[in-house]
């Protein structure tokens, strides 16, 4: 049997199974039946969208509904020009292959995709030495599919080779709630809807935030012998993981806090600020910030990261002087 404790166990096989985004979906319905009428590998398609919103999910979705088979990779773990070799080798006739992180490609590996989804051909050196040479070989007809967090990090060439492209959006309320009542039923625990909307509010507008407080809820329900998440075991969970009601954990409070006492509200550079609460300048911006910003609890400006009054009113502390023009 799976473990519960993976993230698979949760994870959507079908498109009817994936919650909310309906507009992406009807598109994609589309275009995967059609590309099954035609009995051809669909287009290449590029995804995107920020961590934990469902870029793999849906991935794989595409494949089980075209009946193909799924081989995954990311661009960190392509390093050399022989690591995409052996994978592009292995793919069949429609397969779809997945690469995460899509922006982080070397160039060298990237040059060598743009032939095998332009031509479905690969260049294979040969021998040895002065003998060294190079041959194109055939490839299968395969449907690349390319996820990333940072859109505008790949590169033009690569990004107009995808046919379809796509960009998955923040989860509303209540497509999370539907996701926690989903998730629920799989995981065999009975939830209320005051302590699932409870949970999606605290979500970040990510399912894999909401998969996860759920499990942690589930936990304290089980130790407090309650048969169902209600609202009060949601509220205690909640406030014992740290986590408040707009889904700031400690290290999001932690910035802001830094930002607002350490450099008075700001301006302050992303670099000093990511030093001063101990993370990367990367993780800071890609991993924190997008959702801080999207609060309206920072604002990013030429100068540097700007605390707004609603952070000050978030974390109870009083704004010695009215915000400059
Ligand atoms: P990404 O690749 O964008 O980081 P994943 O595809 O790994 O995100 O999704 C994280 C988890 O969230 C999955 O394991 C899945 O259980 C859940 N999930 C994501 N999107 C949906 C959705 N639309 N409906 C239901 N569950 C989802």
């Amino acid at each position: 049997m799976e473990d519960i404790n993976q993230d698979n166990f949760l994870r959507p096989r079908f498109l009817a199974e994936f919650q909310g985004q309906e507009a992406l979906k009807a598109n994609l319905e589309v275009f995967i039946e059609a590309a099954k009428r035609r009995k051809e590998a669909l287009d290449h398609l590029f995804i995107s969208g920020p961590p934990g919103l469902g870029k793999t999910t849906l991935a794989g979705i595409v494949a089980s509904e075209l009946g193909v088979n799924f081989v995954l990779t990311s661009a960190p773990a392509l390093e050399k020009p022989k690591d995409l070799a052996g994978l592009l080798t292995s793919l069949q006739e429609g397969s779809l292959f997945f690469i995460d992180e899509i922006h982080r490609l070397r160039p060298a590996i990237e040059e060598m995709l743009y032939i095998a989804m332009e031509d479905f051909e690969m260049d294979l050196i040969v021998g040895q030495g002065v003998g060294a040479r190079s041959v194109r070989v055939p490839l299968p007809r395969f449907t690349l599919v390319g996820a990333t967090t940072k859109p505008g990090s790949v590169s033009a060439p690569l990004h107009t080779r995808f046919g379809i492209t796509i960009r998955i959006n923040p989860y509303t309320q209540l497509e999370l709630q539907d996701i926690i009542d989903r998730s629920a039923r799989l995981l065999n625990i009975a939830i209320d809807p005051a302590a699932a909307s409870l949970l999606a509010q605290s979500s970040r507008g990510t399912p894999r935030v909401a998969n996860r407080l759920l499990k942690r809820v589930r936990d304290f329900a089980q130790v407090h012998h309650e048969a169902t998440i209600n609202l009060p075991i949601s509220e205690l969970a909640l406030s014992r993981l740290q986590v408040d009601h707009l889904g700031l954990e400690d290290q999001d409070r932690t910035i802001l806090r830094t930002l607002i006492e350490v450099y008075k509200g700001g301006p302050v550079g992303l670099q000093t600020l990511a030093i001063a609460v101990g993370e990367s300048a990367e993780s800071l911006e890609d991993f924190y910030e997008p959702y801080l910003v999207q609060q309206g609890l920072i604002m990013r400006t030429r100068q540097g990261r700007l605390a707004t009054d609603l952070a000050y009113q978030h974390l109870n502390i009083p704004r010695p002087n009215a915000p400059r023009d």
